[in-house]
């Protein structure tokens, strides 16, 4: 692995990156940087949101572009507005020790003066979408007779978003000796027409595999039906208490509802969707950025300019229209290294999809089981006990009050305090739970699920998630027991602090005699199993529960019955409805969003109107 520096970037650059926590270059920056620095060769790079693709085309350009000539330089194309301010601060944090470089980002929903104004006192290097850089090219204030590099950033997503005509528009003002830069992370028929139209014997180099998913998310599908999709939608958050997840919806109408039902039930949520104006838009972003919002339900193309790296779930409540959206989507958790979970709610109808999918990402969904209420309760009860046992005691500040603390408790000892404790905790969400449904639907659960719940015995077993553990790694812990041969595993489900596998019947008892025989151990932490009972249908209560809620990933809020949609508090995110007909359809917002303009026509796939 090679450094900034012998990559061929100088010093300034270095010593920005390391500022920003920059240790060493991404796999497309290793590619991208030495390549484009060393030809002037167009380029074709396929690269996945998340994969550093900034920095691998703009840190080359701060190398050679001259900073003494205030002539445009570089533009570079973003399909959105956020995206396009992300990149433009981007560089400008790049640029830190390069005071002489200018970077002017434009878009469409802000002052085109201001705009104006900033190209004029020179920029190097303009950042813009398509829609707002053709109105300034007409206004003759965008001149790009000089540039040298067109980088045409998220190329699929902008033609997509119908911006064809308006790259064509921009390719035409540039100097045919320029260099063009292409990042995209899928490469339909479209994006490969313009490297095939637009660029000459393109260098071709990939972060990865072509159009796969990063290799960092796993992918499960979850069984539900209509009625008990937003349920299993509820139950995923509650098991997952440190939950950080953006929810994919089709439409805008699907997001605010989603998002209204969550804010109703006490989860801390918003949506983000093509109604929304751009502060509004730009506010909850903000908040789930700081993580004020904790989950946020959203668009495709609203998700867009989204960058946070932390995501622990896409969660996607509807699969996208275009199946090529979902790569998209997924790749927004798993980045810069972290592991991420993206889970596809589908019905029976919209199973056939996962197969298109897999094609593409190149990656087997895992059939998940939509937690019960029970494991729900573990999973938050085991959270709880791991946070009691991590947290830091401030014996100075919690001093003075420990003897009158200690003097009201002494009547308890250590159980009874240990079982008032969780007891406190825990009393709403036990009862809100008790009795719940199964939410998978049982009926179209595949020939291998069905099997397993007649011939098979489920398992627990402590250790999950947390312990690093995944599908593939439990496959090889209990063939490492020596239980026999060939002995048929059914179906896995990781959780975060536990998990469950069904085993053959026939091997139940030989399968608890191996591991309490050979006592693994997983990093240092035994494991043990027992055998759990298979929860099946129960007769859960509707109504008026008061139970736990997950506002700051804590208990003791207010939350309503399983599965209750009626909304009776209107959050300030139920703004920006819009009437049903537009909301219905999938969000293409950003096309018409602060002020971009529509292209007549799509290209290639047909736009919807709306
Ligand atoms: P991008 O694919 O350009 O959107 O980058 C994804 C995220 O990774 C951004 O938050 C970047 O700041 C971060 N990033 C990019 N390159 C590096 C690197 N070499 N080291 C650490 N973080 C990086």
């Amino acid at each position: 692995m090679s450094t900034f520096l012998e990559l061929g970037l100088k010093e300034p650059i270095n010593k920005a990156l390391t500022d920003l926590g920059y240790e060493k270059p991404t796999v497309i920056q290793e590619k991208a940087i030495p390549q484009i620095i060393s030809s002037t060769d167009d380029l074709k790079a396929f690269a996945q949101t998340g994969t550093g693709k900034t920095a691998a085309f703009s840190l080359p350009i701060l190398e050679l572009l001259d900073s003494s000539n205030g002539n445009v330089q570089a533009i570079i194309l973003s399909p959105t507005r956020e995206l396009a301010v992300q990149i433009g601060n981007n560089i400008k944090d790049f640029c830190k020790y390069l005071p002489d470089v200018k970077v002017t980002t434009v878009y469409g929903g802000s002052s085109m003066e201001d705009q104006i104004r900033s190209l004029k006192r020179g920029s190097q290097i303009v950042v813009g979408t398509p829609g707002r850089t053709v109105d300034l090219i007409k206004r003759r204030a965008l001149k790009l007779g000089n540039v040298q590099w067109l980088v045409l950033d998220e190329a699929d997503e902008m033609l997509n978003m119908g911006f064809k005509d308006e790259l064509d528009k921009v390719l035409e003002a540039t100097p045919e000796t320029k260099q063009t830069l292409l990042f995209s992370a899928t490469f339909p028929r479209e994006v490969e027409a313009i490297a095939r139209n637009y660029m000459t014997k393109p260098v071709e180099i990939t972060s990865g595999e072509k159009n796969s998913g990063s290799e960092n998310v796993t992918h499960e599908f979850y069984a539900v039906t209509e009625r008990t999709r937003y349920p299993a939608l509820k139950r995923i958050a509650d098991l997952n208490p440190d939950i950080y997840a953006i929810i994919f919806c089709r439409t805008r109408r699907e997001t605010q509802e989603v998002a209204d039902n969550l804010i109703r039930d006490g989860y801390s949520a918003d949506s983000l969707h093509g109604d929304l104006s751009q502060g509004q838009r730009d506010s909850v972003m903000g908040k789930f950025r700081k993580k004020t919002i904790k989950i946020l339900v959203a668009t495709d193309v609203a998700a867009r300019g989204l960058d946070v790296n932390e995501l622990t779930h896409v969660l996607n409540h509807k699969l996208p229209d275009q199946i090529e959206n979902y790569t998209h989507r997924s790749g927004r958790t798993g980045r810069a290294g972290n592991k991420g979970i993206s889970i596809v709610l589908v019905n029976g109808k919209e199973k056939g999809k996962l197969r298109q999918i897999e094609r593409i990402i190149k990656k087997k969904f895992i059939e998940g089981k939509v937690p019960s209420g029970k494991e729900i309760v573990q999973n938050q009860l085991m959270n709880l006990i791991d946070k009691v046992h991590n947290i830091e005691v401030n014996e100075t500040q919690i001093g003075e009050f420990l003897p009158s603390i200690y003097e009201k408790l002494e009547d308890l000892d250590r159980e009874e305090l240990i079982k008032k404790f969780v007891s406190l905790e825990f009393n709403t969400m036990l009862k809100y739970y008790e009795n719940s449904k199964d939410l998978n639907d049982l009926g179209r659960e595949t020939s291998r699920s069905r099997a397993t719940a007649d011939n098979m015995t489920r398992f627990f077993i402590n250790i999950g998630r947390k312990d690093s553990l995944n599908p593939a790694k439990l496959i090889g812990l209990i063939n490492d027991q020596n239980i026999g041969d060939k002995i048929e595993i059914g179906a896995i489900d990781i959780l975060d602090t536990f998990s469950f596998f069904e085993i053959d019947k026939n091997f139940e008892d030989k399968t608890l005699d191996a591991f309490s025989s050979n006592q693994p151990d997983s990093d240092g932490r035994s494991v043990n199993i027992e055998i759990t009972k298979k929860e099946r249908s129960g007769g859960g209560r509707r109504g008026g529960r008061k139970p736990f809620g997950k506002k700051d990933g804590g208990f003791g809020r207010r939350r309503s019955s399983e599965g209750g949609s009626s909304s009776s508090r209107r959050s300030d995110s139920s703004r920006g409805r819009s009437d049903r007909r537009s909301s219905d359809r999938p969000d293409r917002s950003d096309r018409n969003s602060g002020g971009e303009r529509r292209a007549s026509g799509g290209f290639g796939r047909k736009r919807r109107e709306s």
